[in-house]
């Protein structure tokens, strides 16, 4: 409806989806999926992403990402890419807007506890899956549905983007076609995910001073190419201004790889349909090679350099710590829940309504929320 191409025989077409939980009407001015990305830009858990950590949870200037503007320019490199491919460009910007939706705050350091912690009640934490809940369950806007009753595809993209999971170890997810793969639009999300934080992480950590220019152009060939082409061009700008150019060079390089590579893969492979794509031997949105290797080499290095690095050591520990005290707080004492959670617990394992509740938080309540309960309980013994 939107789209200006025509989309390719192997894209998802609109008209041929699975549908919704609880039929609706269609709407005289949207399609399914656009109907799907406003759902979801009008969700309390998408605005919530504006106070949930993507590398930093102390922010020490207002221009570093949060998981808000993250997410707004992983949707931008996604359509286009699915614009270039012939994709549905609807579907693509909706996975990609809801593909963070399930993060809990603290970012990495915060899933990571959550699920040591569910892991002890013989459960786990997983932030599709979670993700999943939200859109299905938590989401309370609609009185003729709970959830927001998005597409199917919409659904299967939220959990298949970045992994597959087997219907062995999970038969609760297996109306999702877990034995084909998930359709290009859902593919590209964890690449263009990717792309995104990697070339946006490198800026704030630039920016942050974390990460020095020199360390970066011995570390990161990808980088280093396009830093040389910058200062040909332009040998009397700032090292600011190079190092912009540079990583703009750098974005684009991966944004116009996967797109050829992805392009070529499907020729070479003879995919013509959607249902070629669904039961292809792997997933074919990839990196060629080459760029595969330097996107890993400069992944590697923000892992060494950033987001395992001393100085963010502090805040990762101070998150950790929060986010366990306070799931142990609620286990003593489910009785001070909020009473939609204690209801909740009646039918659940109070360690998942207890996860659930906290995995919604921002970074601000759940502090807030330790301070207040965590803290007087400590004073008061
Ligand atoms: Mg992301």
């Amino acid at each position: 409806m939107s789209q200006s191409v025509v989309l390719a025989t192997y894209a998802v077409r609109v008209e041929d989806t699975r549908g919704r939980r609880f039929p609706e009407p269609p709407h005289p001015y949207r399609n399914g999926y656009q109907r799907d990305r406003d759902r979801i830009i009008h969700a309390r858990s998408f605005r919530r992403l504006e106070n949930k950590t993507q590398v930093f949870t102390k922010r020490v200037s207002d221009h570093f990402r949060n998981r808000l503007t993250h997410t707004i320019e992983v949707a931008q490199i996604s359509r286009t890419i699915a614009g270039a491919l012939q994709l549905n460009e609807d579907l693509v910007e909706t996975l990609a807007l809801v593909h963070d939706i399930g993060h809990p705050p603290f970012g990495h350091a915060g899933e990571k506890v959550l699920d040591g912690l569910m892991r002890k009640h013989g459960l786990r934490f997983d932030h599709n899956l979670h993700a999943l809940r939200i859109v299905d369950y938590f989401e309370n806007r609609y009185a003729d549905f709970p959830g927001l009753n998005l597409t199917f595809e919409v659904r299967e993209g939220i959990i298949k983007h970045s992994r597959d999971y087997s219907a062995t170890d999970y038969p609760e997810l297996s109306e999702y076609l877990l034995d084909q793969y998930p359709p290009l639009e859902a593919q590209l999300i964890d690449h263009t995910d990717e792309i995104g934080y990697t070339t946006a992480d490198m800026d704030d950590g630039f920016e942050a001073r974390m990460l020095k220019l020199e360390q970066i152009r011995s570390n990161v060939a990808l980088f280093e190419r396009h830093f040389r082409e910058a200062e040909t061009r332009y040998p009397a700008a700032p090292n600011k201004l190079k190092f912009n150019e540079a990583l703009k060079r750098m974005l684009n390089e991966l944004v116009t790889d996967l797109i050829e590579n992805t392009a070529k893969r499907i020729r070479e492979a003879n995919v013509t349909t959607l249902d070629d794509v669904r039961n292809y031997r792997e997933r074919l949105a990839a990196f060629s090679p080459q760029v595969e290797r330097e996107r890993r080499e400069a992944k590697e290095f923000l892992y060494e350099n950033l987001y395992l690095s001393a100085p963010l050591r502090p805040e990762k520990l101070d998150g950790e710590r929060v986010v366990g005290d306070l799931f142990e707080y609620w286990l003593r004492r489910p009785e001070s829940l909020p009473p939609s959670y204690q209801e909740k617990a009646k039918g659940e394992p109070l360690a998942r309504v207890v996860c659930d509740y906290i995995a919604g938080m921002t970074d601000n309540f759940i502090i807030d929320q330790h301070k207040k309960l965590v803290r007087r309980e400590a004073v008061r013994n």
